[in-house]
């Protein structure tokens, strides 16, 4: 597989995996990842003027305008590291936002990962995060070595304060209002590829190398 020319978005509902698959992918076929939730939620703990416009908005659990998250995404993909290849990782997330990034950059694959709600509550209500280098756990499905610390960096793990059931409710409606529509704008450009987001990790990644594997030869 040529991965040194390949940009893809993961479209799914929060916990659908897309952030660990994503860092699986980094891993393993060192694509990078630009995640906007990520940028949000470091923006917000720097407390910079992006930080204190959108706290609010991702503690209800909504979305942020467009505009202010396309110009972040817009000014990321100018950087030398993704001129190639990437990742998205939780954008676009509207219509508007899929059309703004059709201006700014060519797409190889918008990659679905499809999960039911019910296990997506499962999944955000045990979900633990480091507070260091990001990685990704689950109270269940992926636990820490030692509760609370990090295999890999040994930082504190914690729980992102929009994963409760209020909040995880709140995303899950906007998911289904502005992201879902995505699922049949990609399907008519011909570049979707849907995953069954709900067998383990190790599957899951599987089932996308094989996928995309084929429908990059096509
Ligand atoms: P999850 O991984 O659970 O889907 P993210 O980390 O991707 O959540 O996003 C966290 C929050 O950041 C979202 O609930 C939303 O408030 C904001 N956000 C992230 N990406 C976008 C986007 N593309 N458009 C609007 N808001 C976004
Ligand atoms: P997203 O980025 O789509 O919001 P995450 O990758 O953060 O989703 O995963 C949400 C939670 O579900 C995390 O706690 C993660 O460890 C767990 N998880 C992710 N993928 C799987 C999977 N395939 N099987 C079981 N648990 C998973
Ligand atoms: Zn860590």
């Amino acid at each position: 597989m040529n991965t040194q020319s390949m940009k893809l978005i993961f479209l799914g509902p929060p916990g659908a995996g897309k952030g660990t698959i994503s860092k699986m992918v980094t891993e393993r076929l060192g694509l990078p990842q630009i995640s906007t939730g990520d940028m949000f939620r470091a923006a917000v703990k720097e407390k910079t003027e992006l930080g204190l416009k959108v706290q609010s908005i991702l503690a209800a659990g909504g979305l942020v305008p467009d505009e202010l998250t396309i110009a972040i995404v817009k000014e990321r993909l100018s950087w030398p590291d993704v001129r190639q290849s990437y990742i998205l990782d939780g954008f676009p997330r509207t219509i508007a936002q899929a059309d703004a990034l059709a201006e700014f950059s060519e797409l190889d694959a918008a990659v679905d990962f499809e999960v039911k709600d019910d296990l997506i509550l499962f999944r955000l209500t045990g979900r633990r995060v480091c507070r260091s280098c990001g990685a990704i756990y689950h109270m269940v499905t992926k636990p820490p070595k030692v509760e609370g610390v990090c295999d890999i960096c040994g930082g504190e793990l914690y729980v992102r304060n929009d994963d409760k059931e209020e909040t995880v409710k709140a995303r899950l409606s906007a998911y289904h209002l502005e992201t879902e529509p995505l699922i049949g704008y990609y399907n008519k450009k011909n570049v979707l590829l849907t995953i069954d987001g709900s067998p383990d990790a190790e599957t899951v990644y599987n089932a996308f190398i094989s996928k995309i594997g084929h429908f990059l030869k096509k």
